[in-house]
């Protein structure tokens, strides 16, 4: 097996191996990412769909750690399209020249901790093996695609995708008879585009979700000279906004106003589109009264947008609170129901049984199809990671460890994985959060971490049993003061079958997090062990 030496291997070329190959450079640390890929970019590389967008902000949604890459790129809308971001991806990649240690078309299939030396080794599905000091897991939280487990899957004659796995050059469905089954944020974006395309196309939906119009525009020149003017100002204050990204959040409780005001506020929100109307009233997601009133208004417009009475009650969310699944952005998703070619299968009253050669089989008949689209998600924040065989001290596995739901010190690094990181893992806000922000936050958080090691002569980090006990213990606490837990969502794991049921990301916010986070450096690395 060709062996290679190095000081650090990070695993996976998305926005966060690629700032993190750039910080550790910078620090003089050799390191080689590995990539599964052909090229960089990560999500916006793999999810290729039609309507594929980002929902945060583009003037938001860049790095911020290179005040001349923020001035010279331009972005063409308010929520930039995933071509647009692959450009970007592909953009910074050439202005840093990363890809010169980018190991492409290489899937990391293994990585052991050799005690005796402080080494970790990593082994690739071509057959190489890299040693290193450090292992930095930059594999993504919604990277690991995941298809349903339904009879026949095998069987279909048509042309299937999914949505995570989209192929590059593109799909045709003119005239086609297309299927699509799931209805979260992949196929709330894709399913208008496809319809404008398709022949006939049936959306097979389990949960209905919450979802807001984007009111996507090009963007504003005088907004974009706005950021521009003062980028450095507007990035300090969105890093310490609960979910990193910066929009106006009203400190009053839904129950402190009256209901004009209430209704005006959401009318104003949902006028102005996108996430930023969870941000209508403070208490939103912790009182499950308060949260009603906007679930009730989102209803309301959906009944609103969808002409047929009991199509609009079947997209109606109901028995979980708005915003506890990830919320969606839209670009006339509700109205895609008004069309003619255009059907809703509401598969909690006619379960998909099987699929068939030509179609899908539910409970109440067959759907004959040319193509199937899987818009059916990811095995979320810890899939990419249990996917690798990763044994740390005493050839403790990974996936074993988790057995019961991630445990992770701060979602930086898990007890018995010594000088392995992971970069936004479960514990940490994530995806709950401007994910660029967090990633910002982790890679210069492990960047200092290692440049004070260095200075100081040590090896190895890890973190310590008691401290990974005690914030798992606090990551649940402030969950359940939430409302997130009463959803079955895949923040939660619920999308898997047999994923234990642990709401993964820490939800205390971005801003509390970053300071913790500081804190803890400060105090000498307090809950690691260092030596
Ligand atoms: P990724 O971009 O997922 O990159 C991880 C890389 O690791 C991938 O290229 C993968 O191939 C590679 N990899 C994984 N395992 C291995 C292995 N074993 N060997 C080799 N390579 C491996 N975030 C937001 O903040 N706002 C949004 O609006 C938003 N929209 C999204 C829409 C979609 C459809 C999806 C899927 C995600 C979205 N996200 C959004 C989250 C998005 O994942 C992050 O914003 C960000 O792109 C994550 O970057 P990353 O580098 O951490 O992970």
């Amino acid at each position: 097996m060709p062996e290679t030496r190095i000081d650090a291997v990070i695993v996976g070329a998305g926005f966060a191996g690629m700032y993190m190959l750039h910080r550790l450079r910078g620090l003089g640390i050799p390191a080689v990412v590995l990539e599964q890929g052909e090229d960089v970019g990560g999500t916006w590389y793999w999810n290729r769909y039609p309507g594929a967008r980002c929902d945060v902000e583009s003037m938001q949604y860049s790095f911020s750690f290179l005040p001349e890459l923020q001035q010279e790129w331009s972005w063409s809308e308010r929520f930039a399209s995933q071509p647009e971001i692959l450009r970007y991806a592909a953009h910074v990649a050439e202005r840093l020249d990363l890809r010169r240690d980018i190991r492409f078309h290489t899937r990391v299939t293994r990585a052991a901790y050799d005690e005796a030396n402080a080494l970790w080794t990593v082994e690739t599905d071509g057959g190489d093996r890299y040693v290193a000091q450090y292992c930095v897991m930059a594999t993504g939280c919604l990277s690991t695609a995941r298809l349903p487990e339904i009879a026949g899957l095998e069987s279909f004659q048509g042309a299937t995708y999914h949505t995570g796995h989209w192929p590059h050059e593109g799909v045709d469905f003119s005239g086609k008879r297309v299927g699509v089954i799931g209805t979260g944020s992949s196929a709330i974006q894709a399913i208008p585009v496809i319809a404008r395309q398709a022949a006939q196309l049936t959306v097979f939906q389990r949960t209905p979700n919450f979802s807001i119009p984007s009111r996507n525009a090009p963007m504003d020149d005088d907004y974009e000279s706005w950021w521009k003017s003062d980028y450095a100002a507007h990035r300090a204050k969105a890093r310490m906004m609960r979910t990193g990204i910066l929009y106006g959040l009203n400190d009053k409780s839904a129950l402190e106003v009256t209901p004009e005001e209430r209704e005006a506020e959401y009318e104003a929100r949902w006028a102005r589109g996108g996430t930023a109307f969870m941000g209508a009233f403070s208490d939103l997601i912790t009182n499950r009264e308060a949260n009603d009133t906007a679930a009730e208004f989102v209803r309301r417009k959906i009944r609103g947008m969808v002409k047929d009475p009991k199509v609009a009650e079947i997209l109606a969310p109901k028995g979980y609170p708005i915003g506890t699944k990830r919320i969606c952005v839209d670009t006339e998703y509700f109205e895609t129901f008004n069309r003619p070619n255009v059907a809703l299968v509401d598969v909690r009253e006619a379960p998909i049984e099987a699929i068939i050669p030509r179609g899908v089989r539910t409970r109440s008949g067959e759907h004959e199809f040319d193509a199937l689209v899987f818009a059916t998600g990811f095995d979320a924040m810890t899939g990419a990671l249990t996917s690798i065989d990763i044994r740390g001290r005493d050839d403790l596995g990974l996936a074993e460890a988790w057995a019961e739901g991630p445990r992770t010190y701060l979602g930086l690094m898990a007890a018995g994985f010594p000088n392995l990181f992971m970069i936004t893992g479960p514990g940490s806000p994530s995806v709950l959060s401007n994910m660029i922000v967090s990633i910002e936050q982790h890679v210069d958080w492990l960047s200092d971490c290692l440049a004070h090691m260095r200075a100081r002569g040590l090896t190895t980090i890890e973190a310590t049993p008691e401290a990974q006990e005690a914030w798992v213990a606090h990551g649940s606490e402030v969950a359940e003061r939430t409302l997130y837990p009463q959803a079955a969502s895949w923040y939660m794991g619920a999308n898997v079958p047999g994923k234990p049921r642990v709401f993964m990301p820490y939800i205390g916010g971005v801003g509390t997090y970053r300071e913790k986070c500081a804190e803890i450096a400060a105090k000498g690395y307090e809950g690691f062990r260092l030596s």
